[in-house]
């Protein structure tokens, strides 16, 4: 028997987070395009299909104030963002490669500097993860060595049965304590079947092998080849759930303005463009390098893990069709 959940009992529960006050974000439509966004209603929620951009905005939003200032006469009046006024959240519905790379994120904002803006958005959230049932071609999670079923970083995981409803499982103390709260609707249990799960291309990375030739090949050949299209415009790294980068910018006139934070590229031509006019990476085969070598090499080296969860988003947005699943077979398959 598995532990099971009803749609009803499931939108019940969303709707009641919505009115006690939680913000609940889920995939919905939004002008057209699937968006993890705040529901009004749990009848908003949208589960078929791949939200366009990943999960991580729920933590690290696109663009967020730090703090504001003001001048008057000669005082300068500086008014900080309090992380404490984000609400508690459910994020529910979340894919297992967008629920993995929110603990890979987790490593990055809390290395050396404690990002409060991410890290209280994610002590104040709960994540409900959704199993997959449907993958296109540029699906590789399982090359990465996940799968359609993965629970890391989901704290309850639901997988979609035949006839309707969820199998649930508690994958930590925040999704034991979701269930403990609302225990009048996690009671079910149930024979039925789980439906037919995504099949997504499943030749394996070696992912020892990729890092080996990257430690080797910061000069190559190959760079010139893969990034000779790349127009630089940073959508690979905007729909990617494991690419981090930021900008802090003040805003404003010389009386008053905010300080922002907003997600950045390393595609960009700017993102390393030095006062002094000097540009390190100032060709985009050696932008697109870096994007290569951070995923596969650089945070490997930092922190034992790779960069990719496979959903294959930068595949499908690529508006000159780079692969990086491509790439990376290639770099696999090469003999040095
Ligand atoms: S690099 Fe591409 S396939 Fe990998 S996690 Fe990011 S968007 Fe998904
Ligand atoms: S989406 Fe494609 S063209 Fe745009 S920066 Fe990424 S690889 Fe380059």
């Amino acid at each position: 028997m598995k532990k099971y959940i009803s749609q009803q009992n499931l939108n019940t529960l969303l709707d009641n987070l919505i009115a006690e006050g939680r913000r609940v974000v889920a995939p919905r439509m939004s002008a057209g395009i699937p968006l993890y966004e705040p529901l009004t209603s749990s009848t908003e929620m949208v589960t078929g299909l791949l939200p366009r951009r990943s999960a991580k905005e729920a933590f690290f939003p696109v663009c967020e104030e730090l703090m504001s200032y003001e001048k008057e006469g000669q005082q300068v009046k500086l008014t900080d963002v309090d992380p404490a006024r984000f609400p508690e959240t459910v994020l529910v519905g979340v894919r297992p490669c967008d629920a993995v790379a929110i603990p890979v994120l987790d490593a990055v904002f809390s290395w050396d500097y404690k990002d409060e803006f991410f890290l209280e958005r994610r002590r104040k959230t709960t994540i409900i993860g959704l199993a997959c049932t449907t993958a296109d071609d540029a699906c590789f999670c399982t090359a990465v060595g996940l799968s359609p079923t993965e629970t890391r970083g989901s704290d309850l995981f639901l997988t979609p049965l035949v006839g309707g409803g969820y199998a649930f499982e508690s994958c930590s103390a925040k999704g034991e304590q979701l269930i403990t709260n609302h225990k009048e609707l996690f009671t079910g249990q149930t024979k039925a079947k789980t439906l037919p799960l995504a099949a997504p291309q499943t030749e394996k990375i070696d992912v020892k092998k990729v890092k080996g030739w990257l430690d080797e090949h910061f000069e190559d050949p190959l760079w010139d080849g893969v990034a000779v299209r790349c127009v630089g415009c940073g959508a690979c790294a905007f729909v990617c759930p494991a690419c981090h980068c930021f900008d802090i910018v003040d805003e404003g006139t010389e009386k008053a303005g905010k300080r922002r934070k907003s997600w950045d590229a390393c595609g960009f031509w700017k993102f390393t463009h030095h006062a002094s006019g000097h540009n390190p990476r100032d060709l985009q085969p050696k932008r697109y390098r870096n994007r290569i070598m951070h995923k596969f090499k650089y945070y490997n080296d930092k922190f034992g893990q790779t960069l990719c969860t496979g959903c294959g988003r930068c595949v499908r947005i690529c508006p000159v069709g780079i692969d990086i699943k491509a790439i990376i077979d290639t770099i696999m398959n090469s003999e040095c």
